[in-house]
C-alpha cells in the first residue's frame, strides 16, 4: 500500500506519519530523510542531486524521484510505504505516479490532514528557540532565559506571524491545485480532519486507510 500524506506546515503530518507506519508495518519516507541518505552514502542519484546543491540550486523534481525509486525498491518498501512531502505541486504528483507505474505500483490513497489556518496560526506561531542551545520553547515571549543553559530565547524570522502566513500562502497556492489534480484523475483522496486529540486523528486516517481496503 502506497500512500501519500498532504497537508499544511503544522497540520501534524510527520508525526502521524510515523504512528501509521507503525500501525501498518510499512516505512515512511520523507523527502528530506531519503535526499540526506542518498547524499551519505554517495548513490549517483544522489551525486546527481550534490551537484545541484554544490551549485546552489534546487534539486530537480526527476532527481528526487530517482531517489525514491530506489528507495521503493528496496525491500523495507516491499509492501508499501508512506510518503511525506513527496508531493508538493501537480508535476511532482504527476512524476510519481508515472514513476510508480513503471514499477507497476500505485498510490493507493493521498491523505490530506486538514487544519483551519487559524489553529495553524496557532500552532506554528509563539515558538521561541534558545540561542545558545537550539532548544525550542512554545508559549515563552523572547527575552526569557532558557531552561537548559540560560542563554536567551528569541523568535526566529521564519516564525513571525507574516512569515507564517506567507508559508501557508505558499502551501495554498502550491498544494491545492493537488487536490483538484487528484479529484479530476479519480485518486483515492480522503481529507482528514486533523484537529483534536493525536489518537483520534490517527483513527480517522485509519478508518479512510481501510475503506475500501476490503
Ligand atoms: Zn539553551
Amino acid at each position: 500500500m502506497i500512500l501519500v500524506l498532504l497537508g499544511p506546515p503544522g497540520a501534524g503530518k510527520g508525526t502521524q506519519g510515523e504512528i501509521l507506519a507503525e500501525r501498518l508495518g510499512i516505512p515512511k519516507i520523507a523527502t528530506g530523510d531519503v535526499l540526506r541518505a542518498a547524499l551519505r552514502d554517495g548513490t549517483e542519484q544522489g551525486l546527481a542531486a550534490k551537484a545541484y546543491m554544490d551549485r546552489g540550486d534546487l534539486v530537480p523534481d526527476a532527481v528526487i524521484l530517482g531517489i525514491m525509486k530506489d528507495v521503493l525498491l528496496s525491500p523495507a518498501a516491499e509492501k508499501g510505504a508512506i510518503l511525506d512531502g513527496v508531493v508538493r505541486t501537480v508535476p511532482q504528483a504527476e512524476g510519481l505516479t508515472i514513476m510508480l507505474a513503471e514499477l507497476g505500483r500505485k498510490v493507493d490513497r493521498f491523505l490530506l490532514f486538514d487544519v483551519p489556518e487559524e489553529e495553524l496560526m496557532q500552532r506554528l506561531g509563539g515558538r521561541v528557540v534558545c540561542q545558545g542551545c537550539q532548544t525550542p520553547y512554545k508559549g515563552l515571549e523572547p527575552g526569557t532565559r532558557c531552561e537548559k543553559c540560560g542563554e536567551t530565547l528569541v523568535r526566529r524570522k521564519d516564525d513571525e506571524p507574516e512569515a507564517i502566513r506567507n508559508r501557508l500562502k505558499v502551501y495554498e497556492a502550491q498544494t491545492a491545485p493537488v487536490v483538484e489534480w487528484a479529484k479530476e484523475k479519480k485518486m483515492n483522496l480522503h481529507k482528514i480532519d486533523a484537529t483534536g486529540e493525536l489518537n483520534e486523528i490517527t483513527e480517522r486516517a485509519m478508518k479512510a486507510i481501510e475503506e475500501h481496503t476490503k
